[in-house]
């Protein structure tokens, strides 16, 4: 993906690591990089070949993605990821919040700015306004599960690249794969592509059923595409709708 997974060789101590909301350890390297992690250029890509970033361990993060078997065991393991140019500019990495137990998933795109000052995924207005829409469920925040796509916040609010998607995709597959839900609803363009691997666009692919390791799948709007487009909010309301009957709410 010309993405190699990078981890420091010494995890975080586990009292570093912070709770549910998933803060940073304080080892986190700040921007330009350190001996603890590799340094972003300006544009915010992966170091060249001449930088000195220690032996790719995309193996290694694969296999503590794809070996943990609660949440919090792959948070844990999530706290070291240096992967992707995005973990330079992150104040907080947004891990997911819910219910473990949760029936419906949620799967953004990544954090926004407030996301990444309070660790904590959809805290803004879009995630104000996904509240009012999981209020038509009959359901409130705590009782789905929330996460995205990448866990550290893409700059200027900008859209991850295909290279960060895709270096971050482990750690979203296993939290499906661990939180198991019934229903997973991707919210935007960014799920549709790179965890769907859907190439139409979020337009015409919303409100179809689609399928993901045996889930059913239903990509919808973004929220904060419907701040920007109040009119589509009819559509969101007619794919809730589908939600809610797959779901015998
Ligand atoms: S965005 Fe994902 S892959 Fe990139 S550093 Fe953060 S956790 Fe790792």
């Amino acid at each position: 993906v010309g993405v190699d997974w990078y981890l420091p060789s010494t995890p975080p101590p586990p009292g570093e690591a912070k709770g549910a909301a998933g803060a940073l350890p304080p080892a986190r390297p700040a921007a330009g990089g350190s001996a603890a992690g590799p340094p972003a250029t300006p544009e915010g890509e992966a170091p060249g070949p001449g930088a000195k970033v220690p032996a790719p361990s995309l193996a290694e993060a694969a296999r503590l993605a794809a070996s943990a078997t609660t949440l919090d065991e792959l948070r844990e393991s999530l706290l070291a990821c240096r992967a992707c140019p995005l973990c330079a500019g992150a104040t907080n990495l947004v891990f997911g919040t819910g219910d473990p137990k949760a029936r419906l998933l949620f799967v953004g795109e990544g954090p926004g700015e407030e996301e990444d000052r309070q660790g904590e995924p959809f805290v803004g207005r879009a995630g104000k306004l996904l509240d009012r829409w999981i209020a038509r469920l009959g359901l409130a925040r705590g009782d789905v599960y929330i996460a995205n796509v990448v866990k550290c916040r893409p700059p200027a609010n900008r859209a991850p690249s295909p290279e960060e998607a895709a270096a971050c995709l482990p750690w979203l597959r296993a939290q499906v794969r661990i939180l198991r839900p019934e229903v997973v609803c991707t919210l935007g363009n960014t799920p549709l592509r790179h965890f769907l691997g859907v190439a139409e666009g979020i337009t015409r692919a919303r409100g179809k059923w689609l399928e993901h390791e045996g889930i059913a799948v239903l990509p919808t709007y973004h929220p904060a595409y419907i701040l920007r487009n109040a009119r589509a909010e009819g559509e969101v309301f007619a794919d809730f709708d589908l939600l809610r009957a797959r779901l015998g709410l």
